[in-house]
């Protein structure tokens, strides 16, 4: 089966149905401009179909054995990495992924189903844990239970990963869901609901809607979840706070970012070039995690930039499919509008750009990796998320200062520090306000590492222990003695 031509785009209640909604989603290959394939949306109806679904199943996969839970996750491992071609063909065609970042993106989601199986396995031995009260009249029990069927919606940047990290530990706790992929990148996850489909998932348990705004409205506006969970802009997440704020429903956000990078005068050049080019122009820049701003010592900035010129420039920018790509295009015709506005925008105010920067508009969605100097820390190229391969740089005296400039930002998702000295990293790295630092290395995700933002970056944690807690509730049980 192709998934890009198949016309039933729903997954709900165990079976593939036709989409009723008004929009018909084109996704495109951002190198070409080549339509992959139509997909007719759910229309609301349908969506709140699909969440009655997922309400429906959830009694049953509540009281499943967690072990059985962790064969099915097991389940979507083989599922997963017996379509890891056509998964590394989809995201290098539909979201402009080289290769080799397409592949990493396939183990990424293995790992994260893997790394819940195991969770899973363990859960109801770990169910009823005694605690002692004072005074020896009570004794309490723990348990964690799964908070209910949940509404997941998703963006375009990662999108087999972004969903795993929701999937995997949802249904791991015994949790029923209904998925809405982004409408600019549908394709990978349908394969979810074929997965569920080939192991024989209890109907319901999972469900896959595609839809953009409208279906996101209708997910947020029903009745039958018991969570919300949320990875996209602050703005839209700023909208389904509010959508749900009239009922309390629990919430978890996973937004945008402006990490810092700061770099020491003692570091290898180097091996400081390469974190920061990790950080700023993989997946064309476009991630939550972009360490978009650095701040390096007065002292080595002058060779840090001319290395980072020069390896810049060594990077070749171009569709994945042909003979060398470093970089892929914008995913998306509004997102490559979007950067070039911030491009045009940094011109018109003179910034010194010293690679890359605003040019003529090309037919696939190509941006220049592009880095602006001594920017001023009131434009707004320094301030906002940019989600390019755009690199802005500024210097610094003291560790106090770069540590000032690092966290003066409203968001606070990651950050990095490059510096040989280990106390000094150690103490740059925890005053960073932020979910996620690395030390001395371009950016790795474990599926064992925590993941979510401190201000506005987010609100709760996915990935670890704590991915798995955010689809529990904790019950305690006080008994007399
Ligand atoms: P977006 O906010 O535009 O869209 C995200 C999802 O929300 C899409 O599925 C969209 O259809 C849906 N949506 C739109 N309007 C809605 C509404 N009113 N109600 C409910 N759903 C609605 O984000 P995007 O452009 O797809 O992704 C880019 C953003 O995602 C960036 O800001 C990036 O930083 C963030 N992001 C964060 C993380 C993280 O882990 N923190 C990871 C990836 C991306």
């Amino acid at each position: 089966m192709d998934i890009q031509t198949r016309d039933e785009t729903l997954f709900f209640e165990g079976d593939w149905t036709m989409g009723e909604g008004d929009l018909i989603l084109t996704p495109i290959d951002p190198s070409t401009g080549e339509v992959l394939g139509q997909l007719r949306t759910a229309s609301a109806a349908q969506a709140e179909q699909a969440a009655e679904a997922a309400a429906r199943a959830y009694p049953g996969w509540k009281m499943t054995a967690s072990s059985e839970r962790a064969t099915y996750l097991r389940g979507f491992v083989k599922g997963l990495a017996k379509r890891q071609d056509r998964l590394v063909d989809i995201q290098m065609r539909n979201n402009g992924k080289p290769r080799i970042e397409a592949e990493i993106d396939v183990s990424d989601a293995i790992a994260t189903f893997e790394y819940y199986s195991e969770l899973a396995d363990k859960l109801d031995a770990r169910q009823d844990a005694r605690v002692e009260h004072a005074g020896n009249e009570h004794f309490g029990m723990v348990r964690h239970e799964p908070v209910g069927p949940v509404g997941m919606i998703v963006p375009w940047n990662f999108p087999l990963v972004t969903s795993a990290w929701k999937i995997a530990p949802a249904l791991a706790a015994g949790c029923t869901a209904v998925m809405k992929t982004s409408e600019m990148t549908p394709l990978a996850e349908l394969v979810y609901g074929e997965i569920a489909q080939e192991i024989g998932l209890p109907a319901g348990v999972l469900n896959i809607v595609t839809g953009a705004m409208a279906v996101g409205e209708a997910l947020t506006a029903s009745r039958a979840f018991r969570k919300i969970s949320f990875t996209g802009s602050n703005m839209v997440g700023a909208k389904v706070m509010e959508a749900i704020a009239s009922r309390c429903l629990p919430l978890s956000l996973e937004l945008g970012g402006k990490a810092p990078i700061i770099v020491t005068e003692d570091v290898v050049i180097d091996h400081a070039v390469d974190c920061i080019i990790g950080g700023i122009f993989f997946n064309a820049g476009q991630m939550c995690s972009a360490t978009s701003r650095l701040l390096v010592h007065r002292s080595i900035e002058s060779d840090l930039i001319e290395a980072l010129i020069a390896k810049t420039e060594s990077l070749v920018t171009a569709s994945p499919f042909a003979e060398t790509c470093d970089m892929g295009p914008m995913t998306t015709r509004a997102q490559y509008s979007k950067v070039r506005e911030y491009l045009a925008r940094a011109q018109a105010d003179g910034l010194e750009c010293v690679t890359g920067g605003f040019g003529p508009e090309a037919t696939g969605n190509f941006v220049p990796p592009t880095i602006y100097r001594n920017v001023p820390h009131d434009n707004p190229i320094w301030i906002e998320e940019i989600f390019g391969p755009v690199l802005t740089t500024t210097r610094f005296e003291t560790d106090e200062e770069a540590l000032t400039l690092a966290n003066a930002t409203e968001y606070g998702l990651v950050g990095t520090v490059v510096s040989d000295d280990e106390a000094r990293a150690r103490t740059l790295a925890n005053g960073i306000e932020a979910g996620q630092i690395w030390v001395n290395t371009p950016q790795v995700v474990y599926p064992e590492s925590a993941w979510g933002g401190f201000k506005s970056s987010g609100i709760g944690r996915e990935l670890g222990p704590w991915g798995l807690a955010g689809y529990q509730g904790v019950k305690h049980i006080t008994s007399a003695n």
